[in-house]
């Protein structure tokens, strides 16, 4: 008997009939003899038409007033999941975020869970019961307000269900069958991972790999939450489901299980990043900080950054931002141009960042080599690179991320 959590995305439950099919998915697990908790997300395309009304309404909506009113996307689901299993003889009721409770801080509109408390899911348990359990949501006590957790959060909620009532696994049913190599749309050759590190895991979603939430797999880690993406567009009742075999799927887990490693595990791409340049910046102390603290100030996320020593007491100061904070950054920099004394600021936006990820980095030496060896022989410009213990990331032209996520891929031996 194992403790499971069970988690399905909006496409999964995206109409009626789709749920019932979880339901079956539930009813097998149940049948093997496990316990299982249920974590749903609202149906295909309702948060965002949810999100949508609350915009119409007012551009300066109250995010406690938002919370209310996102949050029920997911009310209705595990409503809906709870009578789906009632139906098929598998007893269960739905659980919204504040009546467990799922406790959160007060930011609205991305609250961060603080705890959950498990105790009634597992009171359900001894009741032969399964608990479904709302998605994104949960609640500041000390206003009593429901909060949700971002957009995609319900991943975070599943982890952090599994960890309350310590789960043996957390497992995400979606709709693609595990964690690629590379997204396989880009790189047909791309292969299904059986395991990937959770430190690894952080890196490929934080770099632009869609499967999880970042702080599902951030909580994950730091709770070791041995956690499953698998698909729900199987048949439930597919025999090789129920002979217990491993099903095809990616086990995001502790490096230590992972016997077998690759230097490196894959390549992620993010095309939402800008380049910011300041040309003909005073090299003296101080600096960085009068650049970057305006930015920080106005709560822009810098990532890659560039500088060179200075010849004739000039520099030049290469970063990204997230494109969506492009001109707030230009803005930010207009502001303290006086200040710094800086000669221009430009930019691109026709820019991606490709990463190549894998723990195996921290030793083998070359890794980095070998991709610029390959994207120089591609007639590849790379504008700026940064790097961590296991990442290397470069900034090219957005007009070459294909050719060079396919170059990365082949060359570090990923290819099916
Ligand atoms: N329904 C929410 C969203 O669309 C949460 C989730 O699906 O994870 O973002
Ligand atoms: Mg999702």
């Amino acid at each position: 008997m194992a403790r499971l959590v069970m988690k399905f995305g909006g496409t999964s439950v995206a109409n009626i009939e789709r749920i019932r099919n979880v339901a079956r998915h539930v009813k097998r697990e149940i049948e093997a003899g496990n316990q299982v908790a249920v974590v749903v997300s609202a149906m295909a395309g309702k948060t965002n038409e949810l999100v949508a009304w609350c915009r119409e309404t007012s551009s300066l909506y109250d995010s406690r007033e938002y919370d209310a009113i996102v949050a029920s996307g997911e009310q209705v689901t595990s409503g809906l999941l709870a009578i789906a299993l009632q139906e098929m003889g598998v007893p269960a009721r739905s659980w919204q975020g504040w009546q467990l409770p799922i406790a959160t801080d007060e930011a609205h509109g991305s609250a961060r869970i603080l705890s959950v408390n498990g105790d009634e899911i597992v009171k359900g348990f001894a009741r032969g019961e399964v608990a479904v359990i709302a998605g994104f949501q949960g609640i500041h006590e000390a206003t009593g307000r429901i909060a949700t957790l971002g957009r995609g959060g319900s991943d975070t909620s599943a982890v952090a269900v599994a960890a309350g009532i310590k789960a043996d696994r957390c497992d995400i049913y979606t709709d693609v069958d595990g964690v690629y190599t590379t997204d396989p749309r880009i790189v047909p050759k791309a292969r299904r991972l059986d395991k990937i590190a959770f430190e690894e895991m952080l890196e490929m979603a934080s770099l632009g790999a869609k499967v999880l939430q970042v702080r599902s797999v951030e909580m994950a880690m730091v709770h070791k939450v041995r956690t499953f993406v698998r698909s729900s567009f199987t048949d439930p009742d597919a025999p090789e489901l129920k002979t217990a075999g491993d099903p095809p799927g990616t086990l995001i887990c502790d490096e230590e299980e992972i016997v077998e490693s690759e230097v490196v595990t894959g390549i992620a791409f993010a095309r939402d990043e800008a380049q910011v340049s300041i040309r003909h910046v005073p090299d003296k102390p101080g600096i960085a900080a009068n650049v970057f603290v305006p930015l920080a100030d106005a709560n822009i996320n810098v990532d890659m950054i560039v500088q060179n020593i200075s010849a004739e007491g000039f520099t030049d100061i290469t970063f990204t931002v997230p494109s969506t904070d492009f001109e707030r950054a230009k803005a930010a920099l207009a502001g303290v141009r006086e200040e710094i004394g800086y000669g221009s600021v430009e930019g691109a936006t026709d820019v991606v960042k490709i990463s190549i990820i894998g723990i195996g980095m921290r030793s083998h030496a070359g890794v980095a080599a070998r991709a610029f060896k390959a994207l120089s022989e591609r007639g590849i410009n790379i504008r700026a690179i940064s790097t961590s213990e296991i990442k290397i990331s470069v900034l090219i032209d957005a007009a070459y991320t294909e050719l060079a996520v396919r170059t990365l891929h082949s060359v570090y031996g990923l290819d099916a």
